[in-house]
């Protein structure tokens, strides 16, 4: 039987005092470990992790884990309610302007505090834990990252801690404990996608999602990068000491689950089914992992271009996103009807065709159909290969 608690945890604390809190599940099942922690909803406006959390709900029900696992759904109230009109201005953060997945710590990187060189020291670790069987570097090296975070937390504590690194530390510090880390967002106009630790294939077919995207180990803020990028540096200052028997031993993925403002539960129960097939993976349920439904693309990520818009205007996309496409291509119209300057005016004057750069997959489009010249258009997975 599978043991349950809840927490919440606040993100933020308003001007008029109000906490603003997220739910935090805790289903323990046959063993502490592995253990994989999930959020979902970091970016206001991109839904339908909350869908998948709440279908793990419900397949947790009937079956229990042969670890653990931490589930956070609605992990960001700030940006869910910062809501304008309609529209949930979700990606950046409107009282800083930073993008609210790009703040998290480099734990094994430069420091923010004028007194260290870095947090946790990758190479001087090695060299004490040179002997050390794995179990123990793995332990301790965790150890090493919660001190960090507790060390920024004290500091942060006599000093104050700005809004970005208040919720980074409220994240992370549920985030430094797991095995693997799911972070369920969404694309603008997109199929469902991943973006995967370079090299991790079999666990991105575990998956099983249609396309994705490699990230190689360097960092710039998000949460996937903070997860498994001082676990590739530790791995990487002992081969430097002359050992490669250390694997990186976490691992973290952003899983992207198709389009913003999207939400349906039954499409969530399919994307619970995919993750939980990841989970069984990671040995945090039982079982195999599925075989994966479809052929699967992948790119490394800085082959993964957006492709700006060449004129103002409004979008007419030509090809549905997740679209193979040929170099050539007709992507989108880009359609503005003052463009018609000859009498009398013939429409086609109106239109700009956007043609694709290279052969690859027009995978997203960005969310608005009006765009200033300049605007990221479409994001094209370019060199791409089959796994
Ligand atoms: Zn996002």
């Amino acid at each position: 039987m599978s043991t349950w608690e809840r927490h919440d945890v606040v993100v933020r604390t308003t001007a008029t005092g109000h906490e603003l809190t997220a739910p935090v599940f805790r289903c323990r099942g046959l063993n502490d470990r592995p253990l994989a922690y999930l959020q979902a909803n970091v970016h206001g406006g991109e839904l339908q992790g909350n869908a998948a959390i709440l279908a793990l709900l419900e397949m947790l029900e009937k079956e229990t884990p042969r670890g653990t696992l931490v589930l956070v759904p609605r992990v960001n109230p700030v940006s869910a309610n910062q809501q304008v009109g309609d529209y949930v201005a979700g990606v950046y953060d409107l009282h800083t302007g930073n993008n609210f997945n790009r703040g998290y710590l480099y734990l094994t990187g430069p420091s923010r505090s004028a007194s260290a060189a870095c947090y946790v020291d990758v190479d001087s670790f090695a060299d004490v834990h040179r002997e050390a069987p794995l179990g123990e570097i793995r332990e301790d090296f965790r150890a090493a990252l919660r001190a960090a975070l507790d060390a920024i937390g004290q500091e942060a504590a006599t000093w104050g801690a700005d809004g970005r690194l208040e919720f980074a530390l409220a994240i992370q510090k549920m985030a430094v404990e797991a095995d693997v880390v799911m972070d369920l967002h969404t694309g603008d106009r997109a199929p469902r996608y991943l973006y995967v630790p370079e090299g991790t294939i079999a666990a991105a077919r575990a998956f099983g999602f249609p396309f994705v995207l490699e990230v190689p180990p360097r960092f710039a803020g998000a949460l996937d990068e903070s997860t498994f990028v001082p676990w590739h540096d530790l791995a990487e200052a002992f081969r430097r000491i002359g050992r490669s028997d250390v694997p990186r031993f976490v691992d973290g993925f952003t899983v992207e689950l198709g389009s913003m403002n999207a939400f349906s539960l039954s499409q969530g129960a399919e994307d619970a089914r995919r993750i939980a097939s990841a989970l069984r993976y990671y040995g945090v349920l039982d079982g195999e992992p599925d075989i994966p439904p479809h052929r699967i693309t992948a790119c490394a990520e800085p082959d993964y271009r957006p492709l700006y818009a060449p004129v103002g205007g409004l979008v007419d996309a030509a090809v549905a996103p997740g679209t193979p496409v040929r170099r050539g291509d007709v992507l989108a119209r880009i359609v503005d009807p003052s463009r018609c300057r000859r009498m009398p005016p013939r429409a086609s004057d109106a239109i700009v065709e956007v043609r694709a750069p290279e052969d690859g997959v027009a995978l997203l489009f960005h969310a608005f159909s009006s765009v200033s010249k300049g605007a990221r258009l479409v994001s094209m997975m370019t060199r791409t290969r089959t796994l």
